[in-house]
């Protein structure tokens, strides 16, 4: 085979293999040589989507956070390749125990799982996990797991990412859609959202808007600086936290559009992040000999 024929031959098998990947790179969807390929355009990087099962209102499914994560990993990968892990439906979700269909799994259960993936995803030469939050309620604890992985030196790199609407992004929503109404839970922001990623899902007739404005009974100890167990419960009994009733499709895609943009900037950043490991390594090497 000359060069030419050789260079050609290469060319097609790479724009072959890369064609064969499915477009979302979901570990537990990808066959073996499929596995090996997708790790290495992905740089050992996996996204772990982490939602719940709760009450959404009376409107949305339980397992909307979830759904939505999963669905936001995927989209994320579809741009930057990058592996998707679906841990299904555990989530910290404590706070609205009180409703009928919340599964809350314990921290300890949580920890222990998470640690498993970790090492697990480590020695399949995936060594950059990157834990995606859609649920506010995992947040605390989270982060906590994030932080406890400086307990003892890992085989892997582990990041933690949240979105945040910014400021520029408030003012792209007045501008398109009008005021930001409160929202928070089962809300205008979730309803949109699910109408755009998942519209058979939704029920938009079974909206309650009574029951779906917070209530504010520990403000005072919000403003005090205290943080209490129930302070969920105190301003959102219902789960259900601003007026879901406006919401529609093209909300849902502005913000799902805004959610992938920052999740796929995350996963680039992750992929070429030489600074983390470097520090990381650093730092186990002090804490082995501490400096004085
Ligand atoms: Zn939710």
């Amino acid at each position: 085979m000359n060069i030419k024929v050789a260079s050609i031959v290469a060319l097609t098998m790479v724009a072959f293999n890369a064609m064969a990947l499915p477009k979302a790179l979901v570990w537990d969807k990808l066959s073996l040589n499929e596995f090996k390929e997708a790790r290495d355009l992905a740089k050992g990087t996996v996204l772990l989507p982490f939602g719940c099962v709760e009450k959404h209102g009376r409107h949305l499914p339980l397992g909307t956070d979830s759904l939505v994560g999963m669905y936001l990993c995927e989209k994320a990968s579809e741009i930057e390749p990058v592996l998707v892990y679906n841990i299904g439906n555990l989530g910290a979700v404590w706070e609205s125990k009180h409703w009928l269909g919340t599964v809350a799994i314990s921290h300890n259960t949580l920890t222990a799982v998470l640690d498993d993936l970790c090492n697990e995803f480590a020695r399949n030469g995936c060594t950059n996990v990157v834990i995606v939050n859609c649920h506010g309620g995992n947040s605390g604890f989270l982060q906590s797991f994030v932080r406890s992985r400086l307990e003892k030196p890992r085989t892997y790199n582990v990041y933690y990412h949240e979105d945040k609407f910014s400021n520029k992004n408030y003012a792209e929503w007045r501008r398109r859609f009008g005021e930001v109404p409160t929202y928070g839970h089962a809300c205008i922001y979730e309803t949109s959202l699910m109408l755009y990623a998942f519209p058979e899902l939704v029920h938009m007739d079974k909206i309650n808007v009574e029951e779906s404005m917070p209530k504010y009974r520990q403000r005072d100890m919000s403003k005090a600086r205290l943080f209490t167990p129930i302070d969920w419960y105190a301003e959102c009994d219902t789960q259900s936290y601003g007026d879901p009733s406006k919401a529609t499709k093209e909300m849902g895609e502005f913000f799902m559009d805004i959610h992938i943009t920052n999740l796929v900037n995350a996963v680039r950043m992750v992929k070429n992040d030489s600074l983390m490991p470097a520090l990381r390594a650093e730092f186990d090497k002090h804490c082995a000999n501490p400096q004085y």
